[in-house]
């Protein structure tokens, strides 16, 4: 059986999948990955995107911080790919209990997806940094330079910046999930960054599927080990 065969085969045995999914979800709808070779740390810029994108850049350039987010993550045109819908379909048939994501974009619920858990937040909510007041995506797209609450505050994204710490409930919502999961899949991420890899130790299963392009340093922990795109696995799940 190779190796698509048996991913099939263990998706359709369970009916109590997680998802734990890294960048390479969203780079196959054409949103650049932070930390790849070819992802936006290459591009020329008068900051690195790891300190503009971080608390203390945050509040010292306010200006400079909404320039380059606008310009790189508020991307229009973007949307959900094979791996997205799919998952919303496990989903949708009671066998998926959870997509957890490192992914800021908001792709997953776009397909369809309920149950999702954003550790490092999501750029489709803002709230106001004097009187807490939240926005949604559409206000912010409709403003220029930095966004402002009609009191006069300036507006934040619910996005986890360098620096600051994740959402303790968010967190603790993934543990639960992972720790109860009969197949764990976890797709997309390289697992060397914080908190993906400390995350998946909660998982207590035998059926732990790893789905990436490249090697990772969970591979010997993994029961099936997928070095291939997304896409390409997800689009042969065949359901029975
Ligand atoms: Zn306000």
């Amino acid at each position: 059986m190779d190796d698509i065969a048996r991913f099939c085969q263990m998706v359709n045995e369970s009916q109590n999948i997680v998802f734990f999914g890294g960048a390479g979800v969203s780079t196959e709808s054409g949103i650049k990955d932070f930390r790849s070779v070819d992802g936006l740390y290459n591009e020329k810029y008068d900051y690195p995107p790891e300190e503009i994108l971080s608390h203390s850049f945050f509040f010292d350039n306010t200006k400079e911080f909404y320039r380059f987010y606008r310009d790189k993550l508020l991307i229009d045109g973007v949307k959900p790919n094979v791996t997205h819908y799919t998952l919303a379909k496990l989903e949708e048939a009671g066998k998926l209990k959870g997509v957890i994501t490192q992914n800021i974009d908001d792709l997953h619920e776009q397909a369809g997806s309920k149950n999702v858990y954003h550790l490092h937040g999501g750029i489709d909510k803002y709230h106001c940094l004097k009187c807490r007041k939240g926005f949604g995506l559409d206000y912010v797209k409709k403003t220029k330079g930095i966004p402002y609450c009609d009191c006069g505050g300036i507006l934040k994204p619910d996005v986890v910046l360098y620096e600051e710490t994740l959402d303790d409930r968010t967190v603790s919502e993934s543990i639960k999930l992972i720790s109860s999961a009969d197949v764990l899949i976890v797709g997309g991420t390289s697992l060397v960054v914080y908190p993906a890899a400390g995350l998946i130790n909660y998982y207590r299963g035998r059926k732990l599927i790893l789905i990436n392009k490249q090697p990772t340093p969970y591979d010997n922990y993994a029961d099936l080990v997928i070095n291939k795109g997304l896409g390409e696995v997800f689009g042969a799940l065949k359901l029975v």
